[in-house]
């Protein structure tokens, strides 16, 4: 069993190496990532000698054979880090996509994952997967939502001229250990801000939501999905938690553990969505038994425990 993951020396990605290797049915695990929005901090634990690390972009990935299982998180998904490089992160999505189908052996499973933001700013709450999105092809987070968009439409075409087994799986907003300090999103601006003694920074009100999974319950979600249910559906499913939560509670729940940190606002993010809660009616009936189980308040609390303990990586490392 040969399986790959490009992005894997990301956030979600090293948490789904970790757990690809408790795989007793695994030969070997092929890491590609170019260290781009990931840490090789992240990796740094692993010792396991079925693991080779291939620093590179995934679009221009040499000849490694063919590969039973490949599952491409290769992007960023933090929208400053995005819009800083719009055409790069198309590259990595689309041209990666294309670059992966052609590393994957006859028969094997191809995952990918997408996001919530191909709903774009919802009309409809909470998001079902048949809601086709309010999305701007042309606004400034369109290099992340229309690649990701434009992903699944070859992955589904390809699953149905050339029958590739795909699973499809849009992710809601997830948080945890190995996110990075500057990585720009609320959750970990929001520890690092407190933990430097700096303004807890909310864009506008505070008053639009997310849904805030804890990264443990979405990589079970995705092992499950990817490869411990049996089941040949290949998505697109919703994957989150289904508890809605604004951002200023966010704001105010990370400050109780920084008092000496203030809330500010700022303008807006542009196009920021209003809200975004995702319909888990199909991923209840997919993966039975799954849910975000770790309360929205327990991870954020073992987040700033990470956060705390880390500290000192980030200075010391060139990469965080
Ligand atoms: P991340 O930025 O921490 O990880 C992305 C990884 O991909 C990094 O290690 C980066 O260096 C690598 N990468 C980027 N471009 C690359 C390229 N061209 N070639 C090789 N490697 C490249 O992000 P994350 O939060 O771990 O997200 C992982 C995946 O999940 C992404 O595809 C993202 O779109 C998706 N997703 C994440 C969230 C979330 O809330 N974190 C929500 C929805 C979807
Ligand atoms: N946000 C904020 N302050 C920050 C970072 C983010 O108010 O320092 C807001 C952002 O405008 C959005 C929400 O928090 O409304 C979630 O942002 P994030 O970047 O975490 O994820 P997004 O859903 O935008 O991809």
């Amino acid at each position: 069993m040969r399986v790959l993951v490009a992005g894997g020396a990301g956030f979600i990605g090293s948490h789904l190496v970790d757990r690809l290797l408790r795989r007793t049915d695994l030969d070997d695990l092929t890491v590609v990532d170019n260290f781009w929005t990931g840490r090789r901090a992240n990796l740094h634990h692993i010792a396991d000698p079925r693991v080779r690390i291939i620093e590179s972009d995934v679009e221009r990935l040499a000849d490694l054979g063919q590969f039973d299982e490949i599952y491409h998180l290769a992007s960023p998904a933090s929208p400053p880090w995005y819009m800083a490089e719009p055409i790069r992160t198309i590259r990595a999505n689309v041209l990666g996509a294309l670059r992966l189908l052609d590393a994957l052996r006859p028969g094997g499973l191809f995952g990918f994952t997408s996001t919530s933001e191909v709903y774009g700013d919802p009309h409809v709450t909470p998001q079902p997967e048949s809601y086709r999105g309010s999305v701007d092809c042309t606004g400034p987070r369109s290099s992340y939502d229309e690649s990701k968009r434009c992903v699944e439409a070859m992955l589904f075409e390809a699953r149905r001229v050339n029958r590739v087994r795909i699973k499809v799986v849009r992710l809601f907003n997830v948080f945890g250990p190995r996110t990075r300090p500057d990585d720009g999103r609320a959750v970990s601006n929001f520890i690092t801000q407190g933990l430097r003694k700096q303004p807890i920074t909310i864009y506008g009100d505070g008053l639009q939501t997310r849904s805030w999974g804890y990264v443990d319950d979405i990589v079970d979600g995705l092992a499950r999905f990817f490869w411990l249910q049996p089941s040949e559906y290949p998505g697109p499913l919703n994957m989150g938690n289904d508890r809605e939560i604004s951002v200023i509670d966010v704001a105010r729940y990370v400050q109780r553990s920084f008092p000496d940190s203030a809330i500010v606002h700022l303008p807006p993010a542009p196009q920021d969505p209003t809200n975004r809660r995702p319909d888990l009616t199909l991923a209840y009936r997919t993966l039975p038994g799954w849910s975000c189980a770790v309360p929205y308040e327990v991870g954020v609390d073992r987040a700033i425990a990470w956060f705390r303990a880390n500290e000192h990586s980030f200075i010391a490392d060139a990469d965080g």
